[in-house]
């Protein structure tokens, strides 16, 4: 089979499955459109009604993604968490997001996960541990802090 191309003018590439889905060269289920933002299932769901919410340009990551588009997804992730919720009955809703490879990021176009969650459903978060000492926490904020 010919290989799908994308002709959306911010790739500069043919290799974004979520850029062919926003063309229409590649099926997903649908749950929501407008002019920048597309939203879709998940194929390999967490639990069923796990959503994906993307611009509809192409950008790899949060840190190309121009606040303007950021602003777009989150506020239709929060109309797709309740609309979630309602529809799945899930008790709880997380948002995710992976930025580049060593978080987990597989698709590199620029995406929100919401994510159906339930009471008991045994799924854990990361986990996650105590500071070594005060001073280490005062030293890491401050060096974020200089970063900004
Ligand atoms: P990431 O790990 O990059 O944050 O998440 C990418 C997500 O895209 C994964 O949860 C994966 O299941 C989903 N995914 C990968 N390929 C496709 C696809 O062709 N169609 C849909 N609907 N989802 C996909
Ligand atoms: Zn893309």
């Amino acid at each position: 089979m010919a290989a799908v191309k994308n002709s959306n003018p911010k790739t500069g590439s043919a290799d974004c499955i979520f850029c062919k889905i926003v063309e229409g060269g590649l099926s997903a289920y649908r749950v929501y459109e407008d002019g920048n933002v597309l939203a879709f299932l998940d194929i390999f769901p967490i639990h069923p009604g796990h959503t994906l919410i993307i611009p509809k340009k192409h950008y790899a990551n949060i840190f190309d993604t121009p606040e303007s588009d950021l602003q777009s997804i989150i506020a239709v992730a929060k109309k797709i968490s309740l609309a979630v919720m309602r529809a799945t009955k899930a008790d709880a809703i997380n948002i995710g997001m992976n930025n580049k490879p060593a978080s987990g990021q597989v698709v590199m176009h620029t995406h929100l996960h919401v994510i159906p969650r339930f009471k008991d459903d045994g799924l854990k978060t990361w986990p996650q541990r105590p500071y070594g000492s005060d001073a280490e926490k005062a030293k890491t904020a401050e060096t974020i802090k200089a970063c900004l």
